[in-house]
Order: C-alpha cells, then structure tokens, then sequence
C-alpha cells in the first residue's frame, strides 16, 4: 500500500453547506444490528474530521430519524437502504439556486456487510470484506462539504477518492487536499 496523503488536490461541487451550519438525523433503525449500537458515535466521529478542517462546527446532531434516504423530506438523513449495483454508498445534495445545500441524505448499500473496526492494529479483521462505517461516513461527509470524488492513481490515499475496499480505514483521517478543500468551502 502507497501512502500519498501530502497530495493537495480537490474539486468542488456546485453546493455550499448553510453558513448556519446542518443538523443531521440518523436512521438507527436501519442501520446493521451487529454495529447499530456504535453508529451514533462513529457518524459523529466521521463529521467531527470534517469540522477540525473547517475550523468550525458545522455539523449538528438532531438525534434519531425514522425518515429514509434519499428521500427529500426535510429531514438530513442518514441510512441504510438500496443503492445501485456496485455502488457502497451514496450521497444525495438538494440545493437552491444560490448554491446553498437545503438537504443532505447518505444512504449506505444494505446488501454490503459493514462493520466498525478496531483501528489499533490489534484486532485481527475476521471479516475483512466488511465495509468499516467510520471509513465509508466520513468520504460522504465530505460531498456534504460540497466536494466531489477524485480518481486520479495519485489521489488513491485521499479520503475523496472515489474506490473503496472492505476493511480499509485510510479514508477516516483526511489527506491534504481534503483539509484545503475543507477550508476553502467548508463554511
Ligand atoms: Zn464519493
């Protein structure tokens, strides 16, 4: 494995998180009972990489949610649900003609396996095809910063590359040019 996290590239979306900052709601009922009880605490972990970047805290939590995604209903949810074939996880932006963000919706494949690795080291992985939430929530907070997936070979160790692997953790600390894509929309 490479590690390449000094690369400081980014792109931008067409969206701006509110100045006021968003309130998010979890679907816990949704969410693998194996892991449901860690995701509230993984989610916040997730956004709380994204507010050190900011410099702000930008990200609120309105507790649980039995609203689904995506789903435009005035709830920012996050979920489990279907997604396309090959498609890990996904997130849904609805914004104005300003560029504001008016909703957010993650919906993570239920079909996958997911799971909240040990990030010490010393666990051994038994189920390593398992898609680790922490990993998978903070690469789709960041289209909620209002940036886009990157694909370059050179970006591979960045938390807004665009692929992803069972058991990988590396998205979950930002690389450069997810910490200067942060400060330049992020707020
Ligand atoms: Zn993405």
């Amino acid at each position: 494995m490479t590690w390449n996290d000094a690369n400081p590239t980014y792109a931008v979306g067409a969206w701006r998180l509110p100045a006021s900052g968003i309130t998010y709601h979890i679907n816990l009922s949704s969410a693998p009972v194996e892991i449901r009880s860690r995701v509230v605490q993984v989610v916040q972990g997730s956004f709380a990489a994204w507010a050190a970047a900011i410099g702000q805290q930008v990200f609120h939590y309105g507790g649980t949610t039995r609203a689904g995604a995506p789903r435009q209903d005035g709830v920012n949810t996050i979920a489990w649900g279907r997604t396309r074939a090959g498609i890990i996880a996904a997130t849904y932006v609805w914004y104005n003609d300003a560029g504001e963000a008016v909703e957010v919706d993650t919906v993570f494949n239920d079909r996958l396996s997911w799971a909240v690795f040990d990030d010490s080291g010393g666990e051994c992985q038994s189920t390593p095809i398992a898609y680790d939430v922490q990993n998978i929530a903070t690469h789709e907070f960041g289209h909620w910063v209002g940036l886009l997936d990157l694909y370059g070979t050179s970006e591979q160790d960045l938390t807004m590359y665009g692929y992803s692997s069972g058991g990988e953790l590396k998205k979950r600390t930002l690389g450069a040019g997810d910490r200067l894509g942060a400060a330049a929309v992020g707020r």
